[in-house]
C-alpha cells in the first residue's frame, strides 16, 4: 500500500515517510517524577486529530515505536494498563500498551474505562476538576501495573486512575505517556 505522507505529502510506504519520521518525530526519554515521556508536546498535539479517524492506528503505531525499545529494558513481571482503551476504529492507548508487550510485560485491554465520556482537550483545570472521568476497573486485583496514556496535561487523569486502582489493590509502578505537557 502506498500512502501520501501526512507531513510532507510525498508518496511513502508508511503513513509518515522515513524522512519526516527522522526529522520531526524526534524522541528523548524524560522522567518527571514517576512519568516517562518520549516526545515534545507539539509533536503529539499535531497528531491528536487522528485518534478518532480511520487509519489513525497507523499513526499511533509509528508514534509507539520508542515504547517498544524502552519496554525491552524491563525484566520484571508487570501488567501494562492502557487508560480508557475503548476502540472506535481503534484505541490509541491500546496501541501504545500493545507495543510494550514482552515476555515480562503483559497488556490488560479494556480493564480501566472512564464512565464519564467528557473530553478534556482544550478544557481548563477547573473544568477537569468539576468533571471527573469516574473510572471503572474490571481487571485483576492486587497486581502491579504500568499505566499508559497518550498525553499528561495536568496529571489529573493519571491521578484519578491511580486512586481508582488503589481501591482494587492495584499498584502503579510508573506511568508512560507519549508526551508530558507539564514539562515539554
Ligand atoms: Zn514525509
Amino acid at each position: 500500500m502506498i500512502f501520501n505522507c501526512l507531513l510532507c505529502g510525498e508518496a511513502s510506504l508508511k503513513i509518515i515517510c522515513i524522512n519526516c519520521s527522522k526529522n520531526y518525530l524526534k524522541t528523548k526519554i524524560i522522567k518527571n517524577k514517576n512519568v516517562y515521556s518520549f516526545y515534545d508536546y507539539e509533536v503529539i498535539e499535531h497528531f491528536n486529530k487522528y485518534k478518532y479517524q480511520k487509519r489513525g492506528d497507523l499513526v499511533y503505531k509509528i508514534l509507539s515505536r520508542p515504547l517498544i525499545e524502552f519496554s525491552r529494558k524491563f525484566n520484571f513481571n508487570s501488567f501494562v494498563l492502557p487508560i480508557d482503551d475503548v476502540p472506535k476504529y481503534f484505541s490509541h492507548t491500546g496501541i501504545l500498551a500493545n507495543s510494550m508487550k514482552s515476555r515480562f510485560l503483559k497488556p490488560l485491554f479494556g480493564k480501566l474505562i472512564a464512565s464519564s465520556k467528557v473530553k478534556y482537550a482544550g478544557k481548563t483545570l477547573d473544568y477537569r476538576l468539576k468533571n471527573p472521568r469516574n473510572f471503572i476497573y474490571k481487571g485483576k486485583k492486587n497486581i502491579d501495573v504500568i499505566l499508559v496514556d497518550d498525553i499528561k496535561t495536568t496529571g489529573l487523569t493519571l491521578k484519578e486512575a491511580k486512586e481508582t486502582l488503589k481501591k482494587h489493590g492495584v499498584n502503579v509502578i510508573f506511568n508512560i505517556v507519549l508526551s508530558d505537557k507539564s514539562i515539554r
